[in-house]
């Protein structure tokens, strides 16, 4: 067993509006309240941030966006900063999702500048890494891995990288009901934790937590956290259900 602090993390994507933040924070609030053993986060749409920082009050669930742009502000019509997140009282921001990466061209310097924009505004980036099915079955799983973190995390300072949670997020495994085995997973974690310690060193690699995320589900979260490596979840349609949520996060 590590003494990693799990991280349950629920990745709402583009669903919910306020209203239904609302709906699923007083429901799922008094059913996790026990749930003292991990760390538990929402990521609401950002216009839904505010009712979920509203509805989470007094309580542990921290909420985060799923995006920002890097900078305090300027002329960026669309985009909303770190400063602003930290601001409307998120804890927590993903980056580089796999989603941002495929629709929106999101680059390796993209996320080391949003990673570093995110620990800057005081928030904790959740960084999100993973291999596509092509790169899976032509034997370039390890390869792809070693790219995006040496691009995307490599270049931060220990300081900085200490602030970072890693999620582990197989391309193919999101959405689409396939789950990597436990052993796959297990094995990109240990790889991950591998770069963490050669760049960081071993404290580091000790201490990082590294999330699991592709269809994670009620079902498969238990056989999933029994890896040594894997330190929580990043759930995305199994998150949006006040009950499921709370199975997951009750493994
Ligand atoms: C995700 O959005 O990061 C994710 C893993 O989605 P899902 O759980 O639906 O596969």
């Amino acid at each position: 067993m590590s003494n990693r602090k799990p991280l349950m993390a629920g990745n709402w994507k583009m669903y919910k509006t306020a209203a239904e933040t609302r709906a699923f924070v007083e429901a799922f609030r008094p059913m996790v309240v026990d749930a003292a053993h991990c760390d538990i986060a929402i990521f609401p749409p950002f216009v839904s941030v505010p009712a979920a920082v509203a509805e989470t009050q007094g309580c542990d669930i921290g909420v985060g966006a799923q995006n920002l742009y890097w900078g305090k502000e300027g002329a960026v019509t669309g985009e909303i900063t770190g400063h602003m997140l930290q601001a409307a009282g998120c804890k927590y921001v993903i980056i580089g999702h796999s989603e941002r990466r495929q629709y929106f061209g999101e680059t390796e310097a993209d996320v080391l500048r949003k990673t570093q924009a995110a620990i800057e505004f005081g928030l904790t980036p959740v960084v999100c890494v993973g291999e596509k099915l092509e790169d899976r079955e032509g034997g370039k799983t390890e390869a792809v891995l070693a790219a995006q973190f040496d691009g995307g995390l490599g270049p931060l300072t220990p300081e900085q990288f200490a602030k970072v949670v890693i999620a582990y997020e197989p391309v193919w495994a999101i959405g689409t009901g396939k789950t990597a085995t436990p052993q796959m997973a297990a094995d990109a974690h240990k790889f991950i934790r591998g770069k963490v310690a050669e760049k960081f060193g071993a404290a580091q690699a000790g201490a990082t937590r590294i999330l699991y995320g592709g269809s994670v589900k009620p079902d498969n979260v238990k056989t999933l956290m029994a890896e040594e490596d894997i330190d929580g979840a990043l759930v995305g349609g199994a998150s949006l259900d006040p009950k499921s949520f709370t199975a997951i996060v009750k493994y």
